[in-house]
């Protein structure tokens, strides 16, 4: 029996339930994806931590889509794990995909939902879906150690659904509250998808999924497809770990009367070595990024090209990595992620950022720069805003100025022929070809002695862009004047 998500009847047949019951579904049914002209995507994080590189790349691909369709993207908060989750992660989250541009059409938070996913619940059971099963952790270890002992996989053995409802009465009698599992077809589900091609799942091979703890939790599994349902997601765009899930999600979405939507399940992000994400990248939060000075677009540049047959290279607006995106770009290989890119994709985002964009930043650096031609002079020299620091002090502040002894002549007559009037981007060029027909001196005998003397240091922003910033005055009090 092969379950296809787009063959509702059959699939009706299959899971045992007539096509009418469906049809009376307490849920709106969305329109199909074949009927839409502009996708509804959603971006489901867990406020458990602060978002990664790993999942914000989920976030930045489904928003990309749906920017570039002309679509919608929600941000749907996964908080059904009312211990792990917090309302602070939750404004980080939100925080960081502002920041990031990500911003969304609608957000909602599940743990507003529960009586919806309860009137879920019981369709299912109602249509003899969702059964009861009393099963501890450790007896299901046993069981699943003795399948592996007979070479058999390790999948639920359906024991629950042969108690009668004496057995049932009596288990509850005795305090032994059940959890509650989605009976799978067993058949085949077959679903085109989008990074993938052709899926296949074996639902027999699969355990029947829990869906509702002990405590009467939800694991995520159901309600994220009375949500999608819903909220008429056209995609699912996620991580290939969910590909497993993706079986039982459709077998449920069908069974509830949605229509399973588009899916895409993306490669993983790994190391540059291509081995697995070390802890320390993997867990490199947004955050934590933003605060070591890596632009957002850096970030956005980088992980939309990973693992795509695109060229990675830095995009000042995510309206542009959005007319590049497609779902066909994307390989199946696992994608690497590179620290050493992002480093120079933020360099180069920052060597052409105009002044308007880093005013701010700035001035909170130093109000002595917040100065677009501090700005424009330094830029090509920092690989983030806040390198900027430094210059500051080179150009504004009391620096040692470098004088070598066999320079000292030279640089007394440099102060001689300095320019009279206010100094210009002109001045350097002037000054230095002055300085050459006075004293014979050329190339890097005549321009590193002031550059030396002048700022302090041998390497630095263009002196034509600095000399005028750091002004007549200064210069002359650097040569010794
Ligand atoms: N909260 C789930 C996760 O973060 C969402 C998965 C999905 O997109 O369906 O893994």
């Amino acid at each position: 029996m092969v379950v296809k998500q787009n063959n509702s009847k059959n699939v009706a047949e299959a899971l045992g339930f007539s096509s009418d019951l469906m049809s009376k579904a307490p849920f709106p049914t969305p329109e199909g994806p074949s009927a839409m002209t502009a996708p509804v995507v959603r971006f489901a994080p867990s406020p458990t931590g602060r978002i990664h590189v790993g999942n914000v790349r989920t976030a930045l691909v489904n928003w990309l889509f749906a920017s570039g369709q002309g679509g919608k993207f929600i941000l749907r908060i996964d908080d059904t794990d009312l211990e792990r989750s917090t309302k602070e992660n939750e404004a980080l989250l939100k925080e960081d995909l502002t920041w990031l541009g990500l911003t969304w059409a609608d957000t909602f938070n599940q743990s507003d939902r529960f009586a919806i996913y309860d009137q879920a619940a019981d369709k299912l059971r109602a249509l003899g879906l969702l059964y009861p099963a009393y099963e501890t952790a450790e007896e299901l270890d046993v069981k699943r150690k003795i399948a592996q002992s007979r070479g058999r996989p390790p999948v639920y053995d359906r024991a629950a659904l042969s108690l009668t409802d004496a057995d049932r009465a009596k288990l509850e009698a005795s305090g032994v509250k059940p959890h509650w599992r989605f009976k799978l077809s067993g058949g085949r589900v077959e679903w085109n998808d989008l990074v993938r091609g052709p899926q296949s799942i074996d639902t027999s091979s699969v355990s029947d999924p829990v869906l509702i703890r002990e405590d009467g939790s939800y694991l995520y599994t159901l309600p994220s497809v009375v949500d999608d349902i819903e909220a008429g997601i056209t995609h699912v765009v996620r991580g290939e770990d969910h590909v497993t899930n993706s079986g039982a999600q459709i077998e449920i979405f069908l069974a509830l009367g949605g229509k399973s939507p588009e899916m895409a399940h993306m490669p993983l992000l790994v190391g540059a070595d291509g081995s697995a994400l070390s802890k320390r990248i993997g867990s490199l939060s947004i955050g934590q990024l933003r605060d070591q000075g890596i632009e957002p677009m850096a970030i956005a540049s980088h992980l939309a090209k990973l693992g795509t047959s695109d060229n990675i290279e830095p995009r000042t607006s995510l309206a542009d990595l959005a007319a590049e995106f497609a779902f066909s770009k994307i390989g199946r290989a696992p994608a690497r992620f590179d620290e050493a890119d992002l480093e120079n994709l933020n360099a180069a985002l920052v060597h052409a950022m105009p002044y308007t964009a880093v005013k701010d930043r700035l001035a909170e650096l130093d109000p002595r720069a917040a100065n677009e031609a501090f700005w424009l002079a330094v830029r090509e020299n920092c690989a983030r805003v806040t390198s900027a620091k430094p210059w500051v002090e080179m150009i504004f502040g009391d620096i040692t100025p470098e004088i070598a002894d066999e320079d000292r002549d030279f640089i007394t007559s440099a102060g001689a022929h300095l320019p009279a009037r206010e100094l210009t981007a002109a001045s350097w060029g002037e000054w230095t070809n002055a300085l050459k027909a006075a004293t014979g001196r050329k190339g890097r005998a005549l321009f590193m002695p002031l550059r030396k003397a002048i700022t302090g240091a041998e390497h630095g922003p263009e002196m034509s862009a600095v000399l005028p910033l750091i002004g007549r005055e200064r210069v002359l009090k650097r040569l010794g004047g």
